[in-house]
């Protein structure tokens, strides 16, 4: 079969076009787009995002994630034969952990003391007892909470950093719950760092930490949930980070009520009950084990000692919510949207 002159002509040149255009594509640079995976560990969803090109995006979420889940199995006190399970099960004997988790529990008894006790690494007996944790909760008895509380005190926590040993007497129990989810958003953030990360975004069930802006010019918004409207969030008080980390404790999402009270799983140490002043604390610090300490910490504080606690620390603000009131520290207002 014979094809015309012109129609050959225009095979020809749209071969030309089709090999020129391919060449073009795989000589621009790789598109950047957002890489986003959810997982369920440490009770609650953890979602990494990151900005970049595909490969190197999908490659450095995997790490992060292997990363993160491996620490969060160390801190898990329910995992036996986890470094705080054995911290727990010692006897009072000593325990070898490395030098991460001895920084770990200072940072905690740190806080502990800079809140006058309302943060306590060694809530967990009394955790136990309101059955936060297990499938059933229930309200103890005065004498209950009394002896339990006996058992409470982060000063018998003791760190040894010579030869890396911790020491806790046999009648007690630690519990990372308040502030294992931001120590891990952390480590995640530097795993993707040392891969050559600009961008990304990790949150653990409200605990969140970002990277570099969302796209150029564009910070990662985040919005503050309203605690007694399910699904909603304070509209006018929508955060625009390109660094720094936010953390929300409240009461709203691990609770019961009996007799029409509620008690939430933010229990005081000092009084053995659940801090009862807020409906949700939430900080923004420079990283995310800060940020997750002090949100229970200034909750669990109440309403006046938390807001004076934000305003003792160098780079932290808050944002608290009590029945028909909002708090806002000074220094939030530069990252409103
Ligand atoms: P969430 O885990 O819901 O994000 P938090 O970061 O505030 O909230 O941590 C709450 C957890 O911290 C509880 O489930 C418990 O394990 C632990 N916890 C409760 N009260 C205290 C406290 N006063 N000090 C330290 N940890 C606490
Ligand atoms: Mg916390």
């Amino acid at each position: 079969m014979e094809f015309p002159g012109n129609f050959r002509k225009y095979i020809f040149l749209l071969v030309i076009v089709i090999i020129f255009g391919l060449f073009i594509f795989y000589r621009l640079p790789a598109r950047k787009e957002i890489y986003a995976e959810t997982r369920f560990f440490m009770d609650t969803t953890v979602t990494v995002k990151v900005v970049g090109e595909q490969k190197m995006a999908e490659r450095a979420i995997e790490q992060a994630f292997k990363t993160m889940q491996e620490w969060a199995g160390r801190l898990d006190r329910f995992n036996s034969g986890s470094t705080v399970w054995r911290i727990n099960h010692s006897g009072g004997e000593g325990t070898r952990v490395d030098q991460e988790l001895l920084i770990l529990l200072k940072k905690g008894k740190d806080y502990a003391a800079l809140s006058k006790g309302a943060f306590d690494p060694t809530v967990a007996p009394l955790v136990d007892l309101w059955g936060f944790g297990q499938d059933e909760q229930r309200v103890p008895r005065v004498g209950e909470i009394e002896r339990v509380l006996s058992r409470i005190d982060y000063e018998k926590l003791s760190l040894d950093f010579v030869n890396h040993q911790v020491f806790l007497p046999a009648f007690m129990e630690i519990d990372l719950g308040g502030m294992a989810k931001g120590f891990i958003i952390d480590k995640g953030i530097e795993t993707l760092l040392a891969l050559g990360v600009e961008s990304a975004y990790i949150n653990a069930g409200g605990n969140i930490r970002v990277l570099g802006n969302k796209a150029p010019g564009h910070p990662w918004r985040i919005g503050i949930r309203k605690p007694r409207e399910p699904g909603k969030i304070f509209q006018r008080y929508i955060l625009a980070l390109n660094r720094g980390s936010l953390a929300t404790s409240g009461d709203y999402e691990r609770y019961f009520t009996f007799n029409g009270v509620r008690y939430s799983h933010l229990l005081d140490p000092r009084t053995g009950y659940p801090a009862r002043e807020m409906q949700s604390a939430t900080i923004y610090a420079e990283n995310a084990l800060e940020a997750d300490i002090l949100s229970t910490a200034v909750f669990v504080s109440g309403w006046d000692e938390g807001k004076r606690l934000i305003e003792s620390l160098e780079g932290v603000e808050g944002f608290l919510v009590r029945e028909n009131e909002v708090w806002m520290s000074k220094g939030l207002e530069k990252y409103l949207y």
